[in-house]
């Protein structure tokens, strides 16, 4: 089959021609046409320190992706030839105390499809039937394509208290622009966005923020927002320093920020003005709750309130593999999708 591959330890990526993966009896193979390129491919394709530590190739890369079931293992009963499907992409042990005890999205002994073995920029990808997740009728193969990183989204914003809530959600790449949608969608009084980069901006407006804004127009439009108060929630969505100070200044006292963004290095905090006098509860996101979030998505989906479509902006073949990595690059695209079948 042909597939995205990372075959060296350097920059870069492979169209090549692969074996296709064979199944284990408590797997599904699942022929790809659909799959999302995010920010962590970027990290692989060029190879850049957290890429170094953390991948060994030969891998096929890519872990966003939507399909049909085209093979079934001897042990799996409720996956069929033929089904419409996404799946999460952390395969975890099932068994450890963290799994048993319904934080398998920490399950310590977690491996990423793309990542940590084999992904989705292939023509078939094999999973393990238990992180299959059917996709409704109603829903195309391309928004199933993107289920993760909407996932991520739903798991920040759902995870506080968003009806009737401020909310300031920084950084509008893919997740926060989803993010911005489904907070609309649960009934936030107010919404206000931020991102350095105006198209961007005009993303998170068209997702339904009240207002987005450079950072720098941020203060003083949470302060007018909240009578001087601070926002209930902060979604910190950009990974970016400066961000994450405004995050801990402009929540209320009591509120709760939910970080999502991942600095590209450790960075200084004044933990006593930023977060224990201002009696704040910050959670750390961890990809989607298994499977609390896909439940919610799915009903969100289902209600007709939250449209992720207007964040695909770019769609390419696999062979345009370099494109696809640099219109994400440019900033000037939403989120970015493989036509692969
Ligand atoms: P992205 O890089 O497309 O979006 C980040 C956005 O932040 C960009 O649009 C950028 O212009 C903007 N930005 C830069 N400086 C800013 C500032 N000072 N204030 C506000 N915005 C600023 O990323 P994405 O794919 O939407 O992902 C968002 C973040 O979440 C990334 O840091 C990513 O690594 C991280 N992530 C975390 C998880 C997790 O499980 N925790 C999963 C996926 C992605
Ligand atoms: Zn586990």
């Amino acid at each position: 089959m042909k597939a995205l591959v990372k075959q060296t330890a350097g920059p870069g990526f492979t169209l090549a021609e692969v074996a296709e993966p064979s199944i284990r009896d408590d797997e599904v193979l699942i022929q790809v046409r659909r799959a999302g390129v995010c920010g962590t491919d970027v990290h692989i394709y060029e190879w850049d320190d957290w890429a170094r530590g953390r991948c060994r190739p030969p891998f096929v890369v890519g872990h966003e992706f939507a399909g049909d079931v085209v093979q079934v293992g001897g042990l799996v009963t409720d996956v069929k030839i033929g089904d419409r499907v996404t799946a999460e992409g952390h395969i975890v042990d099932g068994r450890c105390p963290l799994c048993r005890t319904g934080n398998a999205h920490v399950c310590p002994h977690t491996k990423i499809i793309g990542v940590d073995r084999d992904g989705c920029f292939a023509e078939y990808i094999a999973m393990p039937a238990t992180n299959v997740w059917h996709l409704d009728d109603e829903i195309s193969y391309e928004v199933g394509g993107i289920h993760d990183p909407m996932g991520n989204a739903f798991h920040t914003a759902l995870t506080a208290s968003i009806p009737g809530a401020t909310v300031l959600i920084t950084g509008c790449g893919p997740i926060g622009c989803f993010a911005v949608g489904i907070c609309a969608a649960a009934g936030a009084s107010r919404i206000i966005a931020s991102d350095v980069n105006p198209t961007r901006q005009a993303l998170a407006r068209s997702m339904g923020a009240h207002d987005a804004l450079h950072p720098s127009e941020v203060d003083a439009a949470v302060m007018r927002a909240t009578d001087g108060l601070g926002v209930d929630v902060v979604l910190e969505m950009s990974g970016v320093p400066a961000a994450i100070h405004q995050a801990f200044r402009l929540v209320r006292v009591g509120g709760r920020v939910q970080m999502l963004g991942i600095p590209a290095k450790p960075m200084d905090v004044d933990f006593a003005t930023e977060v224990i006098f201002k009696g704040i509860t910050i959670y750390g996101v961890v990809g989607r709750r298994m499977y609390d979030t896909w439940i919610q998505m799915r009903q969100f989906l289902r209600s007709g309130n939250f449209d992720p479509t207007p964040i695909i902006t770019h769609r390419f073949p696999l062979e345009a593999y370099d494109e696809a990595i640099a219109a994400i690059k440019s900033g000037e695209a939403g989120k970015v999708v493989f036509e692969i079948a």
